[in-house]
């Protein structure tokens, strides 16, 4: 990881600590508590105390009034209930050093030290009384607006999901593009009365290229009735050929291609995730309806061997740890992973699609136009 990845990586950190510190304070107004508190999650492996159970994924600093929630210790329970548990308990404690009124063990910073010293975790007061009362406290916070969202985002962070559409689906977007039909209306205006006469002159020429007879009868056939219809309904026959010639490109150069990388984009409003093909073609899909990561993500497959067909079968649940150690594995797939700083996100996009190119203005372009048109069915 680079300074730039860790960077982003803290930031990430940063936003998820402010928004249960939001939530937290929410919290203490509905239990009168003291408001004077802050949450800070961390990607260190903390249980307050190791050896106790139930385990706690966290710990309260009564000096800074500050609860530090441990994002892998919740991962190894249920994440909403072991949240919940882990900020009633830490909360227990915020109200024994400030006087709430939801607590009776009352103690101060000089006295808390000199109690750890002399009794053993599980025969402090303070602690006796936070395991009695943590479990109805959990409850409540559960309750409180803005719960699930808090969830959510810690979510995003420790074990996020990226669900793409399947690509049938974005092939049929694309050819039901509503900008097809502005297409062929735009080429039938611009060839007018001229349209009849250069349509049949292409097909005479195509008619005098097939040698065999019955293929000849038959062409001649199917060329008449499509002068017919482009009398009739000139946009409709035109429309129809553009989507005819948009079907067969995107399956042919698209969907039997291998998929290179991947770039996840969730910070942007409708969030993206940006498919790189071997043939220098990318594909920007929306995505929705998932727990998208924080942070925006470049997956590289290890292997050329992943059809785009197949990654649509693939699921991605990327945990903070792969995110940690670098590498996602999908089924029987290896990605390399890197963390992107926001800001870059353009420069990266524009190198992927340039990388080992013999005609990177044409593939860029092309790229671009895929990007550009690329809207999922509503
Ligand atoms: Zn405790």
């Amino acid at each position: 990881m680079d300074v730039g990845e860790s960077l982003s990586l803290w930031r990430a950190l940063e936003e998820t600590s402010s928004k249960l510190t939001g939530f937290v304070k929410r919290a203490c107004e509905v239990l009168s508590l003291d408001t004077n508190v802050d949450v800070l999650v961390s990607l260190e492996y903390i249980y307050e105390n190791p050896e106790y159970q139930p385990k706690i994924c966290g710990y309260y600093d009564p000096t800074k009034r500050l609860i530090v929630v441990s994002l892998p210790c919740l991962m190894r329970k249920d994440l909403k209930d072991g949240l919940a548990e882990t900020l009633a308990h830490e909360l227990i404690h915020h109200c024994q050093f400030t006087n709430g009124r939801l607590c009776s063990v009352h103690i101060s910073t000089e006295e808390a030290p000199k109690i750890d010293r002399a009794m053993p975790y599980k025969n402090r007061p303070h602690e006796i009384e936070a395991y009695a009362k943590q479990k109805e406290l959990a409850n409540t916070l559960q309750g409180v607006e803005g719960f699930d969202d808090a969830v959510n985002y810690v979510k995003r962070l420790a074990m996020s999901e990226v669900r793409l559409p399947p690509i049938s689906e974005a092939i049929r977007a694309q050819v039901n593009n509503p900008l097809l039909e502005e297409t062929a209306k735009d080429i039938v205006n611009l060839a007018r009365e001229d349209l009849l006469s250069v349509a049949s002159e292409i097909l005479d020429i195509r008619l005098c290229e097939i040698e065999d007879e019955t293929a000849r009868k038959r062409f001649e056939e199917q060329a008449s009735s499509y002068l017919q219809k482009l009398k009739e309904e000139p946009v409709k026959a035109i429309l129809e050929d553009i989507k005819r010639d948009v079907e067969t490109f995107l399956k042919w150069d698209v969907e039997e291609r291998k998929v290179k990388t991947l770039i996840i984009d969730p910070a942007t409003e409708q969030p993206h995730c940006y498919l790189f093909l071997d043939n220098g073609i990318a594909i920007g899909f929306d995505l929705k309806g998932s727990y998208l990561p924080l942070l925006p993500l470049l997956l590289k497959t290890k292997d050329q061997t992943l059809s785009l067909k197949k990654l649509g079968e693939l699921s991605f649940n990327l945990t903070i740890e792969e995110i940690l150690q670098g590498i996602f594995r999908a089924g029987s797939y290896e990605f390399e992973l890197k963390i992107l700083p926001q800001e870059d996100m353009a420069k990266n996009l524009s190198n992927e699609l340039c990388e080992d190119d013999t005609k990177p203005r044409i593939k860029k372009l092309m790229s671009m136009i895929f990007l550009l048109s690329y809207r999922s069915a509503a």
